[in-house]
């Protein structure tokens, strides 16, 4: 992977769920059915983060299992954190991890205060280097992820990152920072960027619609980030460089990296 930033990989935990007609959750770990061949993998916490170290990940996470929505709370009441493999398994990963990489616990419980506290205080007792609140944005509503969020953060050491996990909607990033979130990850950016979807301060904006193609103005005429402003020389067609057409503009994925 040539990749010269800072990686953050995941464990696996929310694959599990994507996956749950085929698996079987046990004390070790998962077993599940490939979807594309049939044919059977264990994934353990210990593989999970072994393959986290494989790519060199510089925050990796523990093998969690991700709670769908709703669920239960029965089941969920059985695990505090919702399975038994965050304890033994990060403490056998912190003795072997070198300085400069961090691991991260995962909060679960689905929309339960009372699971998401125990989850919270439970990591907060194994000592991890960041906090994660897993299992949001699954279909809950924004409502109900802010209470979540109000009952399961201060939970969380506040001198760790706290990581809200699969959540981008800028209006869901702001009132998670206000409830003191410091870090999110989110396919929104790289598939709005795919398929041309721009969010400004009136709202969202299809680019494909066809009357932007011949509209040279830019998406926001005060805003200074690049999408909005006129693009460097040698990255910019030469006549007309502020069009709105999709296939040239900032929002493309292409062109972002060629910005970066
Ligand atoms: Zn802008």
């Amino acid at each position: 992977m040539d990749w010269p930033g800072p990686i953050l990989t995941d464990s696996g935990g929310f694959q599990v769920m994507s996956l749950a007609k085929l698996r079987e959750i046990t004390e070790a770990g998962v077993t599940f059915r490939s979807h594309l061949d049939g044919s059977r993998h264990e994934l353990t916490p210990e593989r999970s983060i072994e393959i986290q170290n494989l790519l060199d990940a510089d925050i990796t996470m523990v093998l969690d299992e991700c709670t769908p929505f709703p669920r239960d709370a029965g089941r969920g009441a059985k695990n505090p954190w919702s399975c038994p493999w965050p304890g033994p398994s990060a403490r056998r990963a912190r003795s072997r991890r070198g300085p400069g990489y961090g691991l991260f616990g995962i909060v679960q419980g689905s929309v339960y205060g009372d699971l998401r506290r125990r989850s919270a205080t439970g990591l907060r007792d194994i000592g991890f280097d960041g906090y994660a609140v897993g299992g949001l944005a699954v279909g809950e509503g924004q409502e109900t992820m802010f209470r979540v969020l109000d009952e399961t953060v201060p939970e969380l050491p506040e001198n760790a990152p706290r990581y809200l996990m699969g959540v981008g909607k800028p209006a869901d990033l702001r009132g998670a920072v206000m409830r003191g979130i410091d870090m999110f990850d989110c396919v929104l950016p790289t598939r709005s960027g795919r398929t041309a979807q721009a969010f400004t301060r009136r709202g969202t904006v299809n680019l494909r619609n066809a009357r932007h193609l011949d509209d040279p103005r830019p998406l926001d005429a005060e805003c200074p980030c690049p999408a909005c402003t006129p693009l460097l020389p040698r990255l910019s067609p030469p006549p007309r460089p502020q069009r709105r057409d999709p296939r040239r503009h900032a929002v493309d994925p292409a062109q972002s990296a060629l910005l970066r």
